[in-house]
């Protein structure tokens, strides 16, 4: 099976990217940032502690989570597409995808989704760690003025009340946390092919990608 690995900071637009890559393709997009933001929904919604790691493991362990090509997501049946996005589940996904249990378990499922079908895959881990020997690795990048540009107008246009203040801080602060955990942190290699988008239309990301993969 083939995997398309993409990994970059938040607001890079890694989603819309590798969803429209995966159509182009044919092959099946998974968002494991949605699969973390499922973990963070559960351990809110049972009232746990970020600290309480078995717990929190244990609610992976037992979860099932699924992905449609279109990017909604669903939680034991439940469709959790809007609920994954709400600010508490966001700020508190970075702190608890530190745990490195939890990212051993992940690491599994995620792995087993390549061995039935071709995949794009994006996250953080993903060209390092999920699958260091991917047929392609993409880091996309975009300047954090930028990312938070397309958060901002992202947001106002679903009605979110926000500040562009509020949204470069919550962007800066999980930069950090995604940047310098021990286990799973976003790193950048030479073996990933560069995107910087903060000049470059999505069409232009797009076709460089097709590009290099040859498509
Ligand atoms: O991509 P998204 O912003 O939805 O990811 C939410 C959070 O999930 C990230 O900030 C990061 O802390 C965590 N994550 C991770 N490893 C991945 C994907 C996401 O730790 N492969």
């Amino acid at each position: 099976m083939k995997v398309i690995a993409i990994d970059g900071p938040s607001g890079s637009g890694k989603g819309t990217i590798a969803k429209e890559v995966a159509k182009r393709l044919n092959y099946t997009y998974v968002d494991t940032g949605a699969m973390y933001r499922c973990v963070s929904l559960m351990s809110l919604r049972k009232n746990l502690e970020e600290n309480e790691k078995e717990k929190i493991v244990g609610l992976l362990e037992n979860a099932d989570i699924k992905l449609t090509n279109e990017g909604k997501v669903y939680l034991n049946g439940e469709d959790v597409s809007d609920l994954i996005r709400t600010p508490e589940v966001t700020h508190r996904v970075s702190k608890i995808s530190s745990i490195i249990e939890l990212r051993e378990v992940m690491r599994k499922k995620q792995r087993e989704l390549a061995t039935k079908d071709n995949i794009v895959m994006e996250g953080r881990d993903i060209t390092t760690e999920v699958f260091p020997d991917a047929d392609y690795k993409f880091y996309l990048d975009a300047s954090v003025e930028e990312r938070t540009n397309r958060r901002y107008k992202q947001n106002i246009e679903k009605g979110i009340d926000c500040t562009y203040e509020s949204i470069k801080a919550s962007i800066e602060e999980r930069d950090y946390d995604d940047m310098h955990r021990p286990v799973g942190a976003l790193t950048r290699t030479n073996e990933q092919n560069y995107i910087d988008s903060s000049n470059m239309s999505i069409e232009e990301v797009i076709s460089t990608i097709m590009n290099i993969v040859g498509e």
